[in-house]
């Protein structure tokens, strides 16, 4: 707690602070756009040719490139890096703790006679070994050997940030498993990639690549810095543990796209101009529903970029906000009793063609296969719930998960009354074989979907997996999370579903059925088969949690049991079938997931034991001192009869303080002895799960504050 006197220097630091304008390198934003990146233009003009190529094919090819032609490209780049002032060059990667990571290197090199070159060449471009032991493996790299390698990915790209040339990387062991999220990420897009492109074939056989493309959508809190300083809480697990609501939230709803602040203007413009320098498409900002919490969105980009871009831009954020005397916070409920944050994932597949898969269109055959990807992805969701709940489980997301303000812990699909009686409609229609006047109507039908229905599907936000009308948005995602983590699995799952779509449409046509009749009979059994997943109502309500029930829909409500999936031997299957995880790297993961949940509220536990302790009753203590000292004087000038009535109210509070601070002193002590026990549990899930039952709870207990404080 900050004493009062912190308190009120920090209020008047706010209140004295002027917005900090800086300019943009111009008006125009498209003519600096991109100019940090080593993007078409860049390579043009500092790559040879055969390296330009070879570049674009690894690209869109996946092509392998040779350590000759690694060398020239590591040449221009250096090049370009050096034009924009880099010095230093880093493989930048994305660990298993959740933010990037890097370490830099100069391009200088002393050589004989004392003097130096600067050297980059395809060996440093290609790989490096940072020291990174203490990155999380999950034992993988106990087991099989210490090393891990980071490798370039040239599916994004360079960019330079400062004065260091950043080279996005995947993060793997010795053996070749996968240390960090993109890695997985990288395989899941091709997992869905052959998978789609196979049922596209249905469709159109112009359709050779199929690509995932990803919008996030980015919440966040401003806090001054110096009211962050005030607080050991936020500083060291990212959230209020103690506090009261304030008089004025958001209960007059006048934050949500309410005029944005000067001063967060200011820091807003910064960071997206650096962003935008970086090829970070960013175009929407505004008040979110909480005081001070706001929203930055991009254009939608291929799934990997966008990915990346996601991790570089809370990166930035971070940065420019400190400049601002601002910081970010990047948790998902970072106050109690207001909205927390999440990063809406916009989802949708994209063919060669320029097509997006999940925009409804207007012939009978493109809407085929629009239902297509569309059912099957419903189906996809169905049947792979609760890998997908997994996906998106954190200690920081359990406060927010079914909090009235974002989805519930229950994964449930919202696709809008026009295509819910499409579906209907389809259900009752196709059963078995199909007359000639049946198929000319239902194709009629499906002909008729309006390729605009945005106003019919974007208004349910109480579901945590929406479609809007041309792609999907799963909204449970976590503010802080690497979007990599439930991309990779969303896209694992449909890519899986894909293929058994294919399998059995492909199936019906060996028995003889037409190729449209196949699909659309398959097409109907899936909707059948998903219907329970489905659900257009409120996923706030208690009614919800009644019904999702009795339909078998799983509500799991903490991470540690969440992540019990990883364990099943379907979701191994799953995993190792498309070829995104093994057995060993998901094990490795579920550990670490764990691992880094009892680490987070071990941190939380603690700071609330030394607040408590250290802060809050000394404080208390002090002022009940005062209020003594206050009782005794009056009795000292008014006389013991007449302080009696004027010393009520101090000697109510005397007592009150008094029977807070018992009860704050024995429940800490309560709390560290649960951690104590806690701690001594070897096995990684029985200790979160006694974290989550034993520990979590004192944090969550209101009743150690004063009772007017809450109401
Ligand atoms: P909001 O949800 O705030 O109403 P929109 O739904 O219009 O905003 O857009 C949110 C995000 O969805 C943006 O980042 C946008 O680029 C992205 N988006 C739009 N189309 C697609 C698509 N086909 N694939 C992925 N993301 C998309
Ligand atoms: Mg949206």
């Amino acid at each position: 707690m900050p004493t009062p006197h912190i308190r009120a220097k920090a209020l008047s630091t706010v209140l004295e602070r002027r917005p900090k304008h800086t300019e943009a390198p111009s008006h125009r934003i498209s003519e600096f756009f991109g100019s940090n990146v080593f993007n078409e233009e860049a390579m043009r003009m500092f790559l040879t040719e055969d390296a330009w190529y070879g570049v674009r094919q690894a690209i869109n090819e996946g092509n392998r490139i040779d350590r000759k032609l690694a060398d020239q490209v590591a040449s221009g780049m250096k090049e370009w890096a050096a034009s924009k002032g880099a010095t230093h060059y880093t493989h930048w990667f994305q660990p298993l703790t959740g933010t990037s990571a890097e370490k830099h290197d100069a391009f200088f090199e002393p050589i004989s006679g004392g003097r130096s070159i600067e050297r980059f060449d395809g060996g440093m471009l290609v790989q490096q070994e940072p020291d990174a032991s203490s990155f999380p493996s999950g034992g993988i790299r106990n087991t099989f050997e210490a090393r891990g390698y980071s490798a370039w990915d040239p599916s994004s790209p360079a960019f330079v940030i400062g004065r260091t040339l950043c080279v996005p990387t995947i993060f793997i062991s010795y053996t070749g498993e996968a240390l960090d999220f993109k890695m997985p990420l990288l395989r899941a897009i091709k997992a869905v990639d052959e998978a789609a492109t196979a049922v596209c074939q249905y469709f159109d056989k112009d359709v050779t690549k199929v690509t995932c493309t990803l919008g996030w959508e980015q919440e966040y809190f401003l806090i001054d810095e110096a009211l962050y300083y005030a607080r050991p809480d936020i500083m060291l697990s990212g959230r209020a543990l103690f506090g009261h609501s304030p008089a004025k939230g958001q209960q007059l709803e006048d934050h949500y796209f309410g005029s944005i602040p000067e001063r967060a203007v200011a820091f807003m413009r910064d960071f997206e101009t650096e962003a935008l320098k970086l090829g970070i498409p960013v175009k929407t900002r505004h008040n979110e529903v909480a005081p001070n919490q706001f929203e930055c969105a991009p254009v939608f980009e291929e799934l990997n970029l966008a990915v990346d871009h996601n991790m570089l831009l809370m990166d930035v954020m971070e940065k420019t906000a400190r400049k601002h005397d601002f910081r970010v916070l990047l948790h998902e409920k970072p106050y109690a009793g207001v909205n927390g944050s999440g990063k809406h994932n916009n989802w949708s597949l994209a063919t060669n063609t320029g097509k997006n898969l999940l925009r409804p269109a207007k012939t009978p055959k493109e809407n085929i296969q629009f239902l297509a990807f569309f059912v099957n992805t419903i189906k996809a969701i169905h049947s792979h719930a609760d890998v997908l709940r997994a996906s998106i489980a954190s200690a920081n997301n359990d406060h927010r998960l079914g909090a009235n303000e974002a989805p519930p812990a229950i994964i449930s699909v919202f696709i809008g009354d026009y295509l819910t009686k499409l579906l209907d409609g389809l259900e009752k229609n196709i059963k078995g074989a199909m007359s000639p006047a049946s198929k000319t109507e239902l194709k009629l039908d499906i002909g008729r979907i309006p390729p605009v229905m945005l106003d019919n599907t974007d208004r349910n936000r109480t579901s945590p997996f929406a479609f809007t009308g041309n792609k999907f948005e799963f909204r449970a995602v976590g503010s802080s999370a690497n979007c990599a983590a439930s991309m990779t699995v969303l896209n694992t799952i449909v890519a899986f579903q894909l293929r058994e779509f294919k399998r059995t449409v492909d199936a019906l046509i060996m028995k003889g059925v037409k190729k449209d009749e196949a699909i659309l009979r398959v097409i109907r059994d899936l909707i059948v088969e998903s219907k329970a997943i489905r659900f257009e109502g409120n996923g706030y309500g208690e009614e919800w949690r009644a019904e999702a029930k009795k339909r078998g829909l799983s509500n799991i409500q903490d991470t540690p049991r969440a992540l019990d999936v990883w364990e099943r031997k379907e979701t191994k299957k799953l995993f190792a079938e498309m070829g995104v995880l093994s057995e060993v790297e998901l094990e490795a993961r579920h550990e670490i997931e764990l691992h880094s949940y009892v680490l987070k509220l071990q941190i939380e536990s603690r700071v609330a034991g030394d607040l408590a302790v250290n802060h809050i009753i000394p404080a208390a203590i002090n002022y009940q001192n005062r209020l003594i000292e206050n009782v005794r004087g009056l009795k000292e000038v008014l006389g013991p009869e007449k302080s009696k009535k004027a010393g009520a109210t101090q000697l109510e509070l005397i007592e009150e303080i008094s029977e807070h601070l018992g009860k704050l002193k024995s429940l800490t002590d309560a709390m560290i002895e649960a951690r104590k026990q806690a701690n001594t549990i070897e096995d990684h899930r029985e200790k979160a799960i006694a974290y989550c039952d034993k520990v979590k709870p004192y944090l969550d207990r209101s009743d150690t504050m004063p009772t007017s404080w809450n109401c």
